[in-house]
């Protein structure tokens, strides 16, 4: 059912007045985790004075450590809902578990599915049951078929609102966290109708990359991009050393807005 060949027209799925899939890139930015109501404040203003219409943070955090910080849950959840309201954004935010999806469900916009959790097919089917649109990211070490076939246990229970973000696979490359499979975004464009984002934070790992692959994100085609910002990187609770403080998000959203009228994205 995600299939070009089932249905030639782009899926546009609609957040807040976003129309993401048609019109020009829509953004996903906000902290890596929900920290405190004046962390999240302080970030959902800058992005309500961008004209942003959405903010990410995590509530449940996937950590590969247990003992590292695992999110506020719930209440990070409720934080990070108040502080979107106040600015008028909507919430995207992971459910790791289809047990927290009902509370979830007034706090929370976007259901974002992370990586680790791609082929966790009971969350994927809890998800298709749901009436809000589903951000489903690429698993670490899952071919592009697999992660069409994980939008596919969305969509085959009811749910067509789903949006793809490839966030970088596992390879033998040190250099950054994950290695950004940037043709992915027009394989999947191609095989599906669904939109296409790609995470530059996870799939970098680095804050000198995100302007040139959200750069290069645009140019082949993505519906949008993710990136992670934060008041203080430096204290953050995680992803600290990829995460954008609020003067270098200036620099990048700028740049790339450049980018996008000179190529004429927008
Ligand atoms: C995230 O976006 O918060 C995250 C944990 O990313 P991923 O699932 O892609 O690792
Ligand atoms: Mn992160």
């Amino acid at each position: 059912l995600v299939s070009r060949k089932k249905k030639q027209e782009d899926t546009i799925v609609e957040v807040n007045g976003a129309r993401i899939g048609k019109d020009v890139p829509t953004f996903i930015f906000g902290p890596c985790a929900v920290e405190s109501y004046e962390q999240v404040s302080t970030v959902a203003a800058a992005l309500a004075a961008k004209g942003q219409k959405l903010i990410r943070g995590g509530a449940y955090k996937p950590r590969t450590s247990p003992y590292d910080f695992q999110g506020l849950g719930l209440e990070g959840l409720k934080i990070l809902k108040r502080a979107a309201d106040e600015n008028g954004l909507a919430v995207v935010s992971e459910i790791v578990t289809p047990g927290h999806l009902e509370e979830a469900l007034d706090y929370v916009d976007v259901i974002q599915i992370g990586a680790r959790n791609m082929q966790n097919f009971e969350l994927l089917k809890a998800a298709g049951q749901v009436n809000k649109p589903v951000l489903l990211k690429r698993g670490l070490a899952a071919t592009i078929d697999e992660f069409i076939n994980a939008a596919e246990y969305i969509i085959s229970q009811g749910n067509d609102q789903i949006m793809l973000c490839e966030r970088g696979i596992r390879t033998y490359e040190k250099a950054t966290r994950n290695t950004l499979d940037i043709s992915a975004v027009p394989i999947l464009k191609q095989e599906t109708h669904l939109p296409v984002f790609v995470d530059v934070t996870h799939s970098t790992g680095r804050r000198d990359l995100l302007l040139p692959t959200a750069k290069a994100a645009i140019a082949v085609g993505a519906d949008g991009v993710m990136a992670e910002v934060h008041p203080d990187p430096a204290v953050a609770l995680s992803d600290s050393a990829q995460q954008m403080n609020l003067e270098q998000f200036d620099d990048f959203y700028g740049e790339l807005q450049k980018f996008m009228k000179t190529h004429a994205v927008m």
